[in-house]
């Protein structure tokens, strides 16, 4: 290696393009010293040809660092186009005029159709006729695609939706991203095209499962509830005998609650709970559902309270029924991580900087431990010491809690101290258009 390209780096010689300005000045520059040295005085011709070979280094080492420049750039750009092209994930750029300016090999092989045959095009809504290029011209105008799902909030960036689509069964992600130079101009979009059919199809597979398995569980269990609801009651029955038979109804009716569980879950996941909004009055709400709880409390010697809001709400758009789930399953989790003698406190009020009302549920349990918080919403999560107080429970009520709050626009969190207890908060709006129209299939 020379000393130039130790200096400069290996691909860069004195024969690179970008040397050129430098060979090309360099005659110039002889030419002018010789009649310098011929024309001009001793003193004069010595100080310009001290200029003349100062201006020659100067155009030599800005032409070599103009090289080594483009040529790091080139070996950049080769091993992002290498790592572009090899990807699974189908790569889609275009400008602001919609025409297309880089299709890599995923996207030719998701969207079946070759680069030379859509680079430098303007995709229209209109492609969507033509058979080669209407899958494309539904990724890139998402509302013509049969079923769109949004999974970014609308106007922020990236935006990420997935589309299905029937015949062929795709399911694909696009992530779509503005591109801008560096002062932020903007110069188009990129999409990024992720092919999740199969992951998807075995997602629906394992769904599918769980859902028929329950249904046909729940037949024969009404059965044996019924059954044992019966026999507790036979009056030719010894005592012990109906202890016995209440206890497996206990047991039964658990089984029965596990079932309908999974069963909600698998309709909150695939985006069908159904939900039916209507106005409601929220503090007469909550004290209908409160009464109903009221002596599964009392029973056990806690005590229950209500503390209602000094002004009067607004009425809050909700499923009625959905909510009260939610309410019972807090106020029961309350009740079973309780202590002796302990208390639970539900309080509602609004919020004083955003259109939402507030509902809590506070007890005075054995709290949860600091790091099982962000674990508390998550399927089948138990904490450690939950289970040594309540062997049983199955980590089912705050995930379809949660679920339903965030299909009513609202969210659900906790605060917990361990042994001192916890609050369960919730936010519902008080503007329906902050309600979704729609439910969305989760993950
Ligand atoms: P389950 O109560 O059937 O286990 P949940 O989804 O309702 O299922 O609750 C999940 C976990 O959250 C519980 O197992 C427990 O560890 C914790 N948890 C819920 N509510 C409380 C509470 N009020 N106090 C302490 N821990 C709680």
């Amino acid at each position: 290696m020379s000393f130039f390209q130790r200096f400069f780096g290996p691909h860069v010689s004195l024969r690179s393009p970008e040397m050129r300005v430098f060979w090309f000045l360099l005659p110039i520059i002889l030419v002018v010293f010789i009649i310098d040295i011929v024309f001009l005085p001793y003193l004069w011709s010595f100080l310009t040809g001290a200029l003349l070979v100062l201006i020659s280094i100067v155009a030599f080492f800005i032409s070599a660092a103009t090289a080594k420049l483009n040529n790091e750039i080139q070996l950049e750009r080769n091993k992002l186009k290498g790592i572009v092209l090899g990807l699974e994930d189908g790569i889609i750029v275009y400008d602001q005029n919609l025409v297309l300016s880089f299709f890599n090999s995923a996207a030719e092989s998701i969207f079946k159709i070759k680069a030379s045959e859509v680079l430098g095009r303007r995709l229209t809504p209109q492609d969507i006729e033509s058979d080669k290029t209407r899958l494309l011209a539904q990724v890139m105008f998402p509302s013509l695609a049969p079923i769109v799902v949004p999974r970014s909030k609308p106007g922020e960036y990236p935006q990420v939706t997935d589309l299905s689509f029937d015949n062929p069964i795709l399911e694909l992600r696009v992530t779509t991203a503005p591109i801008a130079d560096d002062r932020g101009k903007l110069l188009g979009f990129m999409k990024i095209v992720r092919d999740r059919t199969r992951e998807i199809t075995l997602l629906r597979a394992k769904t599918d499962f769980i859902t028929i398995a329950s249904h046909q569980l729940r037949t024969p269990i009404s059965e044996i509830n019924w059954g044992l609801e019966s026999l507790s009651q036979d009056a030719g029955l010894s005592d012990n005998a109906k202890e016995l038979a209440k206890n497996i109804l206990s047991s039964s009716r658990k089984l029965m609650k596990l079932v309908e569980d999974l069963l909600n879950i698998t309709r909150i996941e695939e985006g069908r709970f159904g939900y039916n909004f209507q106005s409601v009055d929220i503090v007469s709400f909550l004290d209908d559902v409160l009464a109903e709880i009221m002596p599964q409390v009392t029973r056990v010697g806690l005590k229950l309270y209500f503390d209602r809001p000094k002004e009067k709400l607004p009425q809050l758009t909700i499923d009625p029924q959905k909510i009260s789930m939610v309410i019972s399953n807090l106020v029961d989790n309350a009740v079973r991580y309780n202590v002796q003698g302990g208390s639970i406190t539900v309080k509602v009020a609004p919020l004083t900087d955003k259109p939402y009302i507030q509902i809590s549920v506070k007890d005075t349990g054995i709290g949860i431990l600091p790091e099982d918080l962000p674990k508390i919403f998550s399927k089948f999560f138990r904490s450690s010491n939950a289970v040594k107080f309540q062997t049983e429970g199955s980590g089912l009520g705050l995930y379809i809690a949660r679920n339903i709050v965030r299909a009513h626009g609202g969210e659900m969190w906790v605060e917990s101290e361990l042994n001192r207890g916890s609050t369960f908060y919730f936010i519902l709006p008080t503007d329906p258009s902050l309600v979704p129209q729609k439910e969305i299939a989760i993950e």
